[in-house]
């Protein structure tokens, strides 16, 4: 099968979203941005072994890959409209581009993000997802907006990404259910557009927890010229994390482990009771700190020092 056949094939579908005037096939897609709105672009590439096993379930791996991409959508305060995909590959095996079709245009479809283009070559697998979408100008959540004061929040667990790297490499030996529930959050992490939907009004700050919380939290106080102080008494962990592992480990992975994809958010404290009445009905959020003046990012267990061993994945660190 040539290129042009596998294009055809698994990455060209009929557009069904009318922002797309001229979608896959030609020399560039024809894209119509929704009127008084802004586009928010972003591309994230998984290069094998380093971002994801190699011989890992091809529609899996898919699935992650567009999830990855989205979550920075999301942690802009972004609706998807489109993607782009750039596939290298070392050979045209059908029996790994069909399931790795199959689960992109899966999560596409699921979360309204089109495929409209792409480019194909061949040499060691990588994948790399560019993501379009729409936010109305001035409201994106940018990582230069918090203030000394605002409170720290993040949405759901942390430490699950790096728990399950740590049981795919037999580090923690979790029963079946714990490690099917870490495999799911490692393969399907959740792009948080219900949660910064909902929280929009109050977000001072946001980003999403791709390289491990500290070294996230980090990029919002550089950019934002303030410090923070985290309380490592209140990380969220779910309960395969606290189960299978010491109370040191599910500490690092959540202050420092990555893969996790929550939303880690700002809140001015005027808008503290607004975002505690989200969470009190239903909103998966907690606060984990606060934002200072200065420029240190520094964690306190029960209020005394806590220091970590890593700061969390740097690719040239
Ligand atoms: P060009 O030579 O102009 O770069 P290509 O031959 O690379 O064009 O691609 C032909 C068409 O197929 C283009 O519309 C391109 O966007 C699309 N395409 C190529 N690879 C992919 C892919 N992996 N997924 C989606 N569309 C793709
Ligand atoms: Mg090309």
């Amino acid at each position: 099968m040539n290129e042009f056949e596998l294009i055809n094939r698994y990455f060209k579908r009929s557009a069904m979203s009318n922002t797309i005037a001229l979608g896959v096939g030609d020399d560039c897609s024809l894209l119509n941005v929704p009127s008084g709105r802004q586009l928010a672009v972003s591309v994230d590439t998984l290069v094998a072994d380093v971002h994801f096993p190699a011989d890992g379930d091809p529609q899996a791996i898919a699935e992650r890959a567009l999830c990855v991409s989205l979550s920075d959508l999301a942690a802009m305060g972004a609706s998807p409209l489109w993607f782009t995909l750039c596939l290298t590959l070392p050979q045209a095996d059908e029996r790994w581009v069909a399931p790795f079709s199959e689960g992109l245009l899966r999560v596409a479809g699921h979360y309204g993000c089109e495929l409209v283009g792409g480019d194909t070559t061949k040499g060691p697998l990588a994948i790399s997802v560019q993501v379009m979408g729409s936010v109305e100008p001035g409201k994106a959540f940018v990582r230069s907006g918090a203030q000394p004061d605002d409170l720290i929040y993040v949405t759901g667990t942390l430490g699950d990404g790096a728990a399950a790297l740590a049981a795919f490499n037999r580090k923690i030996k979790p029963n079946s259910d714990a490690f099917h529930y870490l495999i799911q959050r490692y393969y399907h992490p959740i792009p948080r557009f219900n949660e910064a939907g909902r929280l929009a009004p109050h977000v001072s700050a946001a980003i999403d927890v791709s390289d491990g919380l500290m070294a996230d939290l980090g990029h919002i106080c550089t950019a934002s010229g303030v410090g923070a102080e985290v309380y490592v008494e209140n990380l969220p962990l779910s309960e395969a994390v606290e189960n299978f592992s010491s109370n040191r480990q599910q500490r690092e992975w959540a202050l420092s482990g990555g893969d996790d994809y929550q939303l880690c958010f700002t809140v001015p404290r005027e808008h503290v009771p607004a975002v505690d009445a989200l969470i009190g009905s239903g909103l998966k959020a907690c606060n984990i700190g606060k934002i200072t003046s200065g420029n240190r990012v520094t964690c306190l267990l029960l209020g005394e020092p806590f220091t970590i061993a890593s700061k969390g994945y740097n690719h040239f660190g």
